[in-house]
């Protein structure tokens, strides 16, 4: 069925001209509405009121982009997390990047020998700001059973961590919690004290 590819405007509808202007359709456009009252039912279709802090917040929160340092069994954890029964994309994360500067989360799923830890941080120092990092199970927040000297005691030694993910390994349910507790820290604009007083370690 043949289909209109320009269909007249309604009442309350806008029309956004070829220079990216909002405007109110013409009366005539209209079958003869006056152009005042259609712009007052286009204000009560289109009002929305925020702070500008408050929609960018809500930009990032939805729109983070991981970049995945899996370097153990933590990490085929981490990929059901991105498949389809758990799907990230629910929460806007989907764009997983291995590039960290196209990253602004940086999700630790494993263990990060003494020898990785440089390498951590670089990979860090590259990513985009804001950025965040979530440490995710035993091994990345504490080493896990790893108690031995080459093994890095937890990664917030190197990086500042934003959400720990308890877990050997965590449930994806546990990942997507740990998400979802970063999202909050965003929209709220919560202090991150542990990030703006990091420093890399003299040794990286
Ligand atoms: S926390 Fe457990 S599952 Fe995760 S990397 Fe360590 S040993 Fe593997």
């Amino acid at each position: 069925m043949a289909q209109n590819s320009n269909p007249a405007p309604h009442e309350g509808s806008a029309v956004i001209t070829a220079q990216g202007n909002l405007v109110a359709p013409t009366a005539e456009a209209l079958g003869g509405m006056s152009g005042t009252q259609n712009v007052n039912d286009m204000s009560r279709s289109f009002a929305l009121t925020t702070r500008l802090d408050s929609i960018i917040a809500w930009g990032r929160k939805n729109a983070l982009w991981p970049m995945p340092y899996g370097t153990a069994c933590c990490g085929i954890e981490l990929m059901s997390v991105m498949g389809p029964k758990y799907d990230l994309a629910r929460f806007g994360a989907e764009v997983v990047r291995f590039s960290p500067r196209q990253s602004d989360l940086l999700l630790v799923a494993g263990t990060i020998t003494e020898k990785m830890a440089p390498v951590l941080v670089r990979i860090y120092r590259q990513m985009l700001e804001p950025k965040y990092v979530l440490s995710m199970g035993a091994c990345a927040s504490s080493g896990g059973f790893y108690r031995a000297y080459h093994v890095l005691q937890g990664c917030d030694k190197v990086v500042p961590v934003d959400v720990y993910v308890p877990g050997c390994p965590p449930t994806p349910e546990a990942v997507l919690d740990g998400v979802m507790a970063l999202q909050r820290m965003i929209a709220t604009g919560q202090p991150r004290p542990w990030r703006d007083n990091w420093k890399a370690p003299e040794y990286v």
